[in-house]
């Protein structure tokens, strides 16, 4: 299938899963994850009506960035992000979904204010308390934003999570719950360079089910672009 038809299958799914949960399609922001699609690849995602684009490795953004994959499109990085290569990203993304450490906040805050920015940012939370990944706590939630108050050069734009790997999308929902609760909770709490609008996630596999349960940026790779290939 061509990238074209994968898009607009997609964003009619999202179309769908919104409606179904009784939510305005238009809240629901598709960022394409476009990890191992070269430059090419992310202009056919773009021609298709895909205008924001999420890569999770610094130097893959940077060679597709050269050649101009997200020309007029929106760039986000939402792969972890080591503090040695936050000054290769602050300005060009827009977003970072991946902020997983009062540490990489600090040095995110320090590179931006070198360039004279404010660069967005989402806090990621490990909600299934899995060992291998990375992200803050649930509970640490009210601390690190209002540590992230005193960062001026940060704003805290929301949250991001990727659940525990399952069989069926059904098995994510209390989780995509869990992060809805958590968002709704502190969203409410006013800190300085905190707005709390978006909530990131939902992917191939299980974006309806993030959507259902209040998901507003939805993170898709394969659904869009084929399976990935992991031999070349
Ligand atoms: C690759 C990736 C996705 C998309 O994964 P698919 O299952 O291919 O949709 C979403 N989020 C992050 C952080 C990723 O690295």
């Amino acid at each position: 299938m061509e990238i074209s038809e994968r898009a607009a299958s997609v964003l009619e799914r999202i179309r769908s899963a919104a409606l179904a949960a009784g939510r305005d399609p238009q809240e629901i922001i598709l960022v394409a994850a476009s990890k191992m699609n070269d430059a090419s690849r992310v202009r056919e995602a773009f021609e298709a009506g895909v205008t924001v684009f999420g890569e999770n490795r610094v130097q893959e953004m940077l060679e597709k960035n050269a050649q101009n994959a997200y020309a007029g499109a929106q760039l986000h990085f939402i792969g972890h992000l080591q503090r040695n290569k936050v000054r290769q990203v602050v300005g060009l993304a827009g977003l970072i979904h991946s902020a997983d450490s009062l540490e990489l906040i600090r040095e995110i805050d320090r590179c931006a204010e070198k360039r004279g920015l404010c660069q967005d940012l989402l806090l990621e939370i490990n909600i299934g308390g899995e060992a291998s990944k990375s992200g803050f706590s649930p509970d640490q939630l009210p601390s690190v934003l209002e540590a992230a108050a005193a960062f001026s050069h940060v704003s805290v734009r929301g949250l991001m999570a990727i659940p525990p790997a399952c069989e069926k999308p059904s098995e994510n929902i209390p989780f995509f719950e869990a992060m809805r609760q958590l968002f709704v909770d502190n969203r409410g709490k006013k800190y300085d360079n905190v707005s709390m609008d978006l909530l990131s996630m939902g992917m191939s596999g299980d974006f309806e089910a993030a959507i259902a349960c209040g998901s507003n940026m939805v993170r898709i790779g394969s659904a869009l672009f084929g399976p990935r290939n992991y031999n070349t």
